[in-house]
């Protein structure tokens, strides 16, 4: 019986110590993968309602098995807004939709917030969003007037409206359904988008014409920020707006062709960068950090490009100052679909034959399981 017991004692420190180690191993995994890669991100459209229980299904299978550790779901005017039901979509997400995704992400250490495209962004098409529709007082060229049907290029050079950042009563509205969007959302940070905006400082605005473009840019990044920082929030946004694309050659959708580009010696510090490239590496991270920015890079739906990405962003980080390299912060792939899509196509149930290889959900496979390999 002694002896019985002595056994019984002796496994059982083994068993203790083997698991120390392993815990001791994994954390150090962790440890070294959170150094390597801080963030390590999914973007999405915040999935329909009734995609809700497939998509905590994907964060549960998918995303927290390959450590992602970020999740930004673009969610706009899909939102059953108390502040502000004037700007509710038709069929919106609930606080309930949300609480069920807030609790999926908190059990897998993922932090989650939501994106609401601001300045531009603020029409899709033939089609104004919610907040031109509802305050067109709001809209930066009311002049330019929504085609019957929409073509690029076209006289206007209309591409998204925005709306000015000049006008007295736009933050009190949006300020409360940031505030709104981030309080269901748990969250301490939010992507106010603010890419591709061709519509700035128009000269037949009363408010903003003559202004510095940059200046104004600048501006509603830092009076976005500062309303966020009064919670402790941070501030994320796209990269592009920040980025000359006539010297670069990377054009007026991947950068700047209006001299915002100046704005990025205006804007706070604090503001997280997302550099998206979707057909080349270019190696814009490294302006971003070297103007003192957070910066990550967001590829989309070519895998190869993912991995030159990845690999480019450990380099950079790799062989910089130690003042410079906390500032390449990771990975985060974007999807311009709505969630059903990327998840049919995810699960093979709907083909896409004309992409070949490069489809989002195999850039998505492909960039993880190269981030995977860092561990
Ligand atoms: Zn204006």
């Amino acid at each position: 019986m002694k002896k019985n017991c002595a056994l019984f004692i002796f496994c059982f420190f083994l068993a203790a110590a083997n698991y120390s180690s392993f815990a001791q191993d994994s954390s150090f995994v962790k440890q070294r993968l959170d150094s390597l890669m801080p963030v390590r991100g999914f973007c999405i459209a915040a999935p329909d309602p009734k995609e809700i229980d497939r998509f905590v299904k994907f964060i549960h299978e998918e995303l927290s098995p390959r450590k992602v550790n970020t999740l930004i779901l673009r969610i706009d005017y899909n939102y059953h807004y108390e502040s502000h039901p004037e700007l509710r979509e038709d069929s919106t997400l609930s606080k309930e939709n949300i609480k069920t995704l807030v609790n999926a992400c908190k059990e897998n250490n993922i932090r989650l917030m939501p994106q609401i495209n601001l300045l531009g962004h603020q029409s899709w098409a033939g089609q104004l969003n919610k907040l031109l529709s509802v305050y067109p007082q709001f809209d930066e060229t009311p002049h330019v007037k929504m085609p019957a049907k929409y073509v690029w290029p076209n006289a206007d050079n209309l591409y998204c409206k925005s709306y000015c950042p000049l006008h007295p009563d736009v933050h009190k509205v949006i300020f409360d359904i940031i505030d709104e969007i981030c309080d269901a959302f748990e969250t301490n940070a939010f992507h106010a988008g603010m890419y591709e905006i061709f519509y700035l400082g128009d000269d037949e605005c009363p408010r903003c014409g003559e202004r510095v473009k940059a200046e104004l840019f600048a501006g509603e990044v830092k009076t976005i920020r500062d309303h966020l920082a009064q919670k402790n929030r941070q501030l994320w946004i796209w990269g592009d707006r920040l980025i000359d694309g006539k010297t670069t050659g990377l054009g007026m959708w991947e950068a700047s062709y209006n001299n915002t580009y100046r704005a990025i010696d205006m804007i706070p510090k604090d503001v997280m960068i997302c550099d998206w490239h979707y057909e080349r590496a270019d190696k814009t991270p490294v302006y971003f950090a070297i103007k003192g920015l957070d910066v990550i890079t967001c590829p989309w739906r070519m895998p190869e490009l993912a991995i030159t990405q990845t690999e480019d962003m450990l380099r950079f980080k790799n062989e910089s100052s130690e003042i410079m390299r906390p500032h390449f912060m990771g990975m985060m792939q974007t999807v311009w679909s709505d969630a059903g899509s990327f998840l049919d196509g995810f699960y093979g149930i709907s083909k896409d034959e004309k992409s070949g290889n490069n489809t989002p959900w195999n850039c998505f496979r492909t960039l993880y399981n190269k981030i995977d390999q860092l561990q």
